[in-house]
């Protein structure tokens, strides 16, 4: 049977897919691209286009860097995205000037900066976890397709049965 798919199943499917997180990834990653060059351009000693294209440079490698540690960090230790998202608040609350402005100004300024600095650490979760089963459905359909007479189409729950099934198949052909 053929199961069809309305455009809310569709939109289901592809929010819950590994495109939509790399996607989300990636425009969170712009984000603080963004966010990095503008605050080096403020500290960088130079004041010239020299100061907007070096700022660009280092905040592309920076957030690139960080980018890697985040969807790794499962193989290297569980502390890493922690202190990636320690870092990562400091960033948001120096680019969003926390202490600037009145008590719910700094409020929110802080909140914002948390929520942001969260999902660092958030996004370091649900992406290894929606790779691995990407991952695990990958090698599952090639097992299926292993354990499937190519005549036939049978699926075995074997390889001692598929074999068993070999000559067997090629006699009722
Ligand atoms: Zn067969």
């Amino acid at each position: 049977m053929k199961i069809t798919y309305n455009t809310f199943d569709k939109a289901g499917n592809f929010l819950t897919s590994f495109a939509a997180v790399f996607l989300g990834l990636i425009l969170l990653i712009g984000f603080l691209i963004f966010e990095t060059q503008t605050l080096f351009e403020r500290i960088l000693p130079m004041n010239s286009w020299k100061a907007t294209v070096a700022s660009a440079l280092i905040a592309i490698v920076y957030e690139f860097t960080i980018l890697l540690f985040t969807v790794n960090s499962n193989r290297i230790s569980k502390s890493v995205p922690i202190i990636l998202s320690a870092v990562s608040f400091i960033f948001h609350a120096w680019f969003w000037e926390i202490w600037e402005g009145g008590p719910w100004i700094c409020f929110f300024k802080t909140v914002v900066s948390i929520v942001l600095a969260y999902l660092n650490y958030a996004y370091s979760e649900l992406f290894f976890q929606v790779w691995t089963d990407r991952i695990a459905i990958q090698q599952n359909a090639v097992r299926i397709k292993e354990l499937t007479c190519e005549k036939c189409g049978r699926t075995f729950k074997s390889e001692q049965g598929l074999k068993a099934h070999g000559p067997y198949c090629k006699t009722i052909n």
